[in-house]
């Protein structure tokens, strides 16, 4: 499979070029600052003109990333399905002065893959991570931090009078 790390943003679009790959955490590193551990991302990147008929890029992004649930402080998976258009600008001047909510992204000639797939998934990272439902809820409840550790007991201790 034929994979760049980086694009000719303008040609990409004309040709409507597509590129797909698998990225791993040794080239998300700012996911990590954000945050984000064990990052398992599947993504196809296709260049295209939208309807107002300006180049830009088609994003999708599947996956998942570890955070940590702000509420338990265990280990989150989020999973991530992540659709994004973008459209090109000659600059950032021109995007910051665009007030539309079309997403931009200023086109390069030598545009870095990776770093356009882990822009669009730290947009999607929630502000504060939690569990819909945190396992070790009923312990955490009345204050004081419950550990992973603890997290992790309290499904064995669980799982031992389920049998
Ligand atoms: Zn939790």
């Amino acid at each position: 499979m034929l994979q760049p790390a980086v694009i000719d943003g303008l040609a990409f679009a004309r040709n409507a070029a597509v590129v797909e790959g698998r990225l791993g955490k040794e080239l998300l590193p700012r996911l990590a600052q954000s945050g984000c551990s064990d990052p398992a991302l599947h993504f196809v990147l296709t260049g295209a003109f939208n309807e107002r008929g300006e180049p830009g890029l088609k994003l999708a992004i599947e996956g998942s990333v570890r955070m940590q649930c702000q509420r338990c402080l265990g280990s989150l998976d989020l999973q991530l399905h992540l659709e994004a258009r973008l459209e090109f600008a000659s600059s950032e001047a021109e995007i910051t002065a665009a007030e539309d909510d079309i997403e931009r992204v200023v086109a390069g000639r030598e545009m870095n893959v990776a770093a356009l797939v882990e822009d669009e998934v730290i947009l999607a990272l929630p502000m504060v991570p939690r569990h819909e439902q945190c396992q070790a809820a009923a312990g955490a409840e009345g204050g004081g931090k419950a550990s992973a550790f603890q997290a992790l007991a309290a499904l064995k201790r669980s799982s031992v009078s389920e049998g």
